[in-house]
């Protein structure tokens, strides 16, 4: 690290508080090398992308070859082989019922895409609807749009007066299911809105929350009954997150919207994904030029992002990925149960490979000091944690080992007797 300030200006980082950052050089598997020679296990994916290990060499082979052979070109009226590729191997692994991909570059992008997709499909069947229902402690990404459909808070309280209005139904924690249900209904009924947009199974960013299949499943047949389109953000959730390829599978739902990112491309390069079904498609097929879907952006489908993600989904058609999702959630639970009777924290949680648990503590206000305290003390211990306030959670690539894990939760371990 040299002690001249660097120009740049970090994601989510407060520079006043966390003037260093730590030089990166390589990854490997689940860990990261620092400058200083400091090998750093990768307990949360690298802010959730890195599915089967960072430079995974099938992926990193087809970035090789296809940057030699098309580095990028525009896709407004071309195609290409990669993209193909990623389309067709999508809709074998998606729902049934989706049916067209559009090609986008972050998370954030693909719920804009979904949200114009939704929009765009009650103007041009002649029916205009326009309000958007969302969850209580969502997240779907920091452009105005995703800002809009995701929880208010200190994070965007600057921007509140160019956020849209929407409609919120509370989240459904566990014995307060049903008023869940019923605020989505009666906002259905009474609202007519064009979406409900919603992260299956486990919101994110909002604390690592949880609820079960047959809520989400529940939520889908009143959306049905309402003629509301259901928009599935699993860019967190999906490519195995939750057990399955994606969390929608385990409700036997199948959205009108899903929008895919992070472990598309294994968590290689930025891409992401939008899919719809064929109602939403055709709405927008006309020979009437005002009806086409107005969006791009200029790396639509790269070439070389769409190659990682094909060779993602190469990988995702061995048996072996599924089995080391399964063999890493079943690792998770093992290393979870160490602290099911420990009084330092409540809420003990897990879907799939994702565990998550609270800090309990007598003075709630104390409460928001211990994240960063936390993550200081995770630093110092070679492992890559962070806290969400005072949730802790453990989101590994799958590559992970039983022992690697026993480091992470050893740390977890030490940091909480460090910090209470
Ligand atoms: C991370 C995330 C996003 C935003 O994705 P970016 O690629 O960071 O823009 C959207 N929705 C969910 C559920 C996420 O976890």
């Amino acid at each position: 690290m040299t002690g001249a300030a660097s120009p740049i200006w970090h994601p989510f980082t407060q520079h006043a508080l966390q003037p260093q950052m730590t030089p990166i050089v390589r990854g490997e598997g689940a860990y990261l090398h620092a400058a200083d020679g400091r090998r750093i296990i990768d307990a949360i994916a690298s802010w959730w992308v890195v599915t089967h290990g960072h430079c995974c060499q099938h992926i990193v082979r087809a970035i090789q070859a296809q940057a030699e052979r098309l580095d990028q070109v525009i896709f407004a009226g071309h195609t290409h082989e990669p993209a193909e590729r990623v389309a067709a191997g999508l809709l074998e692994l998606a729902p049934a019922g989706l049916a067209h991909v559009f090609f986008s570059d972050s998370g954030a992008t693909s719920v804009e895409v979904a949200l114009k997709m939704a929009l765009g499909y009650f103007r041009n069947i002649g029916a205009p609807r326009t309000r958007i229902v969302v969850m209580q402690h969502s997240y779907h990404g920091d452009t105005i749009g995703a800002m809009s459909v995701g929880a208010r808070g200190v994070f965007n309280a600057a921007y509140e007066p160019l956020l849209f209005d929407v409609a919120v139904v509370p989240f459904p924690a566990q014995g307060r299911e049903q008023a869940t249900l019923d605020a989505l209904a009666a906002i259905c009924a009474r609202d007519r809105p064009a979406a409900f947009i919603v992260e299956p199974l486990v919101l994110g960013a909002g604390g690592m929350l949880m609820y079960p299949p047959a809520v989400l499943r529940e939520m889908h047949r009143i959306c049905r009954a309402f003629g509301v389109l259901f928009i599935a953000d699993e860019v967190m959730t999906g490519w195995g997150r939750t057990g399955t390829p994606f969390a929608c599978a385990q409700a036997d739902i199948a959205p009108d919207i899903a929008c895919y990112a992070k472990g598309l491309t294994g968590g290689t390069l930025p891409l992401a994904v939008t899919l719809c079904n064929d109602a939403i498609f055709e709405a927008h097929l006309a020979a009437d030029r005002a009806r086409t879907f107005f969006h791009s952006s200029s790396y639509t489908a790269n070439p070389i992002a769409c190659a990682a993600a094909s060779a993602n989904l190469e990988l995702w058609r061995q048996p072996e990925t599924p089995a080391r999702v399964a063999a890493v959630a079943a690792a998770q639970q093992r290393c979870l149960a160490r602290f099911r009777y420990d009084e330092r924290f409540s809420d003990l949680r897990q879907c799939g490979t994702i565990t998550a648990l609270d800090l309990h503590a007598d003075e709630p206000g104390y409460l928001a000091e211990v994240g960063p305290k936390l993550q200081a003390f995770f630093r110092d211990s070679d492992v890559l944690l962070r806290p969400l306030g005072h949730t802790i959670y453990v989101m590994p690539p799958y590559c992970v080992t039983p022992d690697d894990l026993d480091t992470i939760y050893s740390a977890i371990d030490a940091a909480v007797d460090h910090v209470l």
